[in-house]
């Protein structure tokens, strides 16, 4: 025999590829998904309302359903699955048109 007989033990042969039983939690992944609770950006079905924002406040985002993607950071509201923008700025103008008339009664009762 010569040099093939170093076949039988090939130290850069890859051992037997063994697949450990995974558990079907791990099937389980994060699934894409779109509509009523998901983001609209990563699909992610994973987000908060967040406890204070520029436009809203403290309360605004409760007012309208606005949740924020834990995953993307992206803000969409959670009822339809979409963009919020018009939404906030509905509610914007809401609030300017309440202090914007509250201003104006002041003013007229002076
Ligand atoms: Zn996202």
């Amino acid at each position: 025999m010569g040099p093939d007989d170093s076949n039988r033990s090939n130290p850069y042969a890859s051992p037997p590829t063994v697949f450990p039983d995974r558990p079907a939690v791990a099937q389980v992944v994060e699934e894409r998904g779109s509509g009523p609770g998901f983001c609209p950006k990563c699909g992610s079905d994973k987000h908060k309302t967040p406890s204070f924002t520029l436009w809203g406040g403290a309360i605004g985002q409760r007012i309208i359903s606005h949740v924020k993607c834990q995953k993307c950071g992206t803000g969409f509201n959670s009822k339809t699955g979409e963009s919020n923008l018009r939404n906030i700025i509905l509610y914007q103008a809401v609030i300017f048109a309440i202090v914007f008339g509250i201003y104006f009664l002041i003013a007229v009762s002076r």
